[in-house]
Parts: C-alpha cells; sequence; structure tokens
C-alpha cells in the first residue's frame, strides 16, 4: 500500500506491506483521512522526545470501508462504512469504563497510543483499526466523516463542557478545522450569541457562513472592541482554538464573572490563574479530543445537516504540500486527503 510516513525529520511517500489484522482488528480501505493541526506540533518536537516509536504513518482523523476482518470481529462486515473513535485507553480505569478513553491517565505508560498518533494512521490506502473502536458512518460523506472524528469532535466536546444558560455570549478564537466546527455546533445545541476572532478575512467569512452573529479580526483593538461589544460585562465564554500568549491573554481580559475559559489550542500560551488574575467565578477548562458517546452526538448533528465541515481535498502525494498550507495558515476549513484518488 502506499502510505505518507513522518521519519522524525520529514514526510516521505512510501510503499508499505499490506497491514494484515490480527484479533480484534478490523482492516479499513481508507477513505478519508483529515490533517490536523496537532500533527504539526508532533513533526516540531525532536525526534528524541517523542514518547512512540518512529517513523509513524500518521493521520489521526480516519473513515474508512471495510475490507478484511480479524479473528473474532464479529459486529462489522465487509463493505461497512465506518469512523474511527481515536482516542485510547486502558479500557478498565474510572475514565474509560465511562467511555471517555480521551481521559485515561494510563494509556502513554502502557504505550496504548491512537492510530495516527503512536500506532499507524490514517494516511495510507490502508489501515487498522480494533472493531471496537469504529462507528458506523454509513449515509455520511467519507471526507466529511473523517474530519469529524476530531475536528468535529474534539470542538463539540469542548463545547458540551461549557456551562451556558440562555442568552449567553460566546467567543470562539481560531475559525480553522476545529474553530469552524465549534461555530456551528454552537449554534445548533445552544442559543448563545456568537463571536468569531481569527487573524484573516478570508477565515471571519467561513465564521459568518458557521453562524457567527460577529466578527473581529485580532489585533490591538480587539479586547476594547469586544469589552464594548459586551457592555463592559465580559464575555460567558472563550473557546480558545489557538493557545498562544496572545490568545490566552486575551480570553483573561474578555472573560465575564462566572465565565468559563477552553483552553482546546495545543499552544505554548501560560494563563494565570488565582483570584487576583481572573473575574470571581471563572473556570478554566482543558478539554481532550472526546467522549464516545460525543462522536455519535456529532454524527448524528452532520446527518441532521447541522454540522458540515468546510473540506480542502488533497491526495496522498499532495499530503506534505497540504501541511506546508496548513502550516502557513492558509487552509479554509480542514484539509482531508482522500487516498483512494489514483495518482
Ligand atoms: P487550524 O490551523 O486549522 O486553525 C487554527 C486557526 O487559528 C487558523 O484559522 C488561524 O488563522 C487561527 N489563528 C492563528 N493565530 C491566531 C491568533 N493569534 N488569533 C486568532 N486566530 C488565530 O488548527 P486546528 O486543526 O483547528 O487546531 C486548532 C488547535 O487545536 C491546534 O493548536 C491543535 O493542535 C489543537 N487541537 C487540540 C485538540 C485537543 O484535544 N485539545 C484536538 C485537536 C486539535
Ligand atoms: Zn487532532
Ligand atoms: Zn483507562
Amino acid at each position: 500500500m502506499r502510505a505518507v510516513r513522518f521519519s522524525g525529520h520529514a514526510l516521505e511517500l512510501v510503499e508499505l506491506p499490506d497491514p494484515i489484522p490480527g484479533p480484534g482488528q478490523v482492516l479499513l480501505r481508507v477513505t478519508g483521512a483529515g490533517l490536523c493541526h496537532s500533527d504539526l506540533t508532533v513533526m516540531a518536537r525532536p525526534a528524541e522526545a517523542h514518547p512512540f516509536p518512529l517513523p509513524i504513518v500518521l493521520g489521526h482523523e480516519a473513515a474508512g470501508v471495510v475490507v478484511d476482518l480479524g479473528e473474532g470481529v464479529g459486529r462489522v462486515a465487509v463493505g461497512d462504512q465506518v469512523a474511527s473513535y481515536g482516542p485510547r485507553g486502558c479500557g478498565i480505569c474510572p475514565s474509560c469504563v465511562r467511555g471517555a478513553e480521551n481521559y485515561c491517565p494510563h494509556s502513554r505508560r502502557l504505550g496504548i497510543f491512537p492510530p495516527g498518533l503512536g500506532a499507524d494512521g490514517a494516511l495510507a490506502e490502508l489501515m487498522l483499526v480494533d472493531e471496537r473502536q469504529l462507528a458506523p458512518a454509513d449515509g455520511l460523506e467519507p471526507l466529511q466523516t473523517a474530519a469529524l472524528t476530531d475536528a468535529g469532535l474534539t470542538s463539540y466536546h469542548a463545547v458540551s463542557r461549557l456551562r451556558l444558560g440562555a442568552d449567553r455570549t460566546v467567543v470562539v478564537i481560531g475559525i480553522g478545522g476545529l474553530g469552524h466546527c465549534a461555530l456551528q455546533v454552537l449554534r445548533a445545541t445552544t442559543t448563545a450569541r456568537l463571536i468569531a476572532v481569527d487573524v484573516t478575512k478570508e477565515k471571519l467569512e467561513l465564521a459568518q457562513a458557521c453562524g457567527a452573529d460577529e466578527c473581529y479580526l485580532a489585533g490591538d483593538e480587539l479586547v476594547d472592541q469586544l469589552r464594548e461589544t459586551t457592555r463592559g460585562l465580559g464575555v460567558d465564554a472563550v473557546l480558545d482554538f489557538v493557545g498562544s500568549d496572545a490568545t490566552v491573554r486575551t480570553a483573561a481580559e474578555v472573560i465575564g464573572v462566572n465565565g468559563n475559559i477552553s483552553l482546546v489550542g495545543v499552544g505554548t500560551g501560560r494563563l494565570p490563574v488565582g483570584i487576583h488574575a481572573l473575574p470571581l467565578g471563572v473556570t478554566v477548562d482543558l478539554p481532550f479530543w472526546g467522549r464516545r458517546q460525543d462522536l455519535a452526538d456529532v454524527l448524528a448533528l452532520a446527518r441532521r445537516g447541522d454540522l458540515k465541515v468546510h473540506v480542502e481535498e488533497f491526495t496522498l502525494a499532495q499530503a506534505p504540500t497540504a501541511y506546508e498550507k496548513l502550516r502557513a495558515g492558509a487552509v479554509l476549513g480542514r484539509a482531508v486527503v482522500n487516498p483512494t484518488v489514483a495518482e
């Protein structure tokens, strides 16, 4: 099979042996592999700092069609269209038994890694997934499905943890793969007034199409603009999909009393927390990926037409170019590789 592998220094298009499903595993023909900004963080790490062995096939957002079954697999059949629930946990700790493998405290120590983030992932013609990690995705477009497993799932999960009553104001910072999904999830599941922030006009146009009521460019005037539009009260929630020093500072300066700050972006920003640092009653959340039930909910929102990922499609060989585009901030919505396209 053809695959895009990360060597520790570079991405390379390689020919690898077709994987063979072991007990409990399913072989998928990959029909969509989303490119996440987190992959750029993984690739920027020094080779010796990776918690998993290299080289690795990246791609932790996956949709596919079942083509082969390992021993003992009985709940899916060849030909089924599926989505991969990415998080991997130990399966028996309190988080895992609640269906929140995304918060398993043992997985890393036990060497249990998600496909694309430790095990070989979706940037390939074929991939292995444990049967129990599959969700039915029939009736959904495959490139959409792939992006829903992280850009959709993570943003849905982050939104679901906000304490939002009626008539609230939410700021979404960073209208990329995750941010443009978050706006749609907020629009579909809350009555909040939605404010979008990004660094380019194109992203703000997408934000508007995704349901934002107001849009602002990041910059020196942003904090004053947000204070003004909330009559000095501040906002009820900030979802930060960047996590830089500048964005977490903005979050701290615009959050109102009893507000929620959700730091989703994997940046190097640090947010000082303390009784004199933030308004009273503020909580800070550090959500990660999503629960199994969240994925089912996200797929349901997409089936209902309430969540539509804006997809830029690439071939497998174009994956390195697509990552460069993502690094440059030039992808609108989510870049998704379609490995079924012949090149
Ligand atoms: P993306 O590159 O698609 O989107 C980032 C967006 O932020 C872009 O539109 C960019 O223009 C904008 N941006 C950059 N600097 C900005 C600034 N100073 N102010 C406002 N906007 C700014 O990235 P993505 O794939 O959507 O991921 C978003 C972040 O979430 C990344 O840091 C990623 O690593 C992280 N992430 C976290 C989780 C989690 O579980 N916590 C899961 C997936 C991704
Ligand atoms: Zn991701
Ligand atoms: Zn666990």
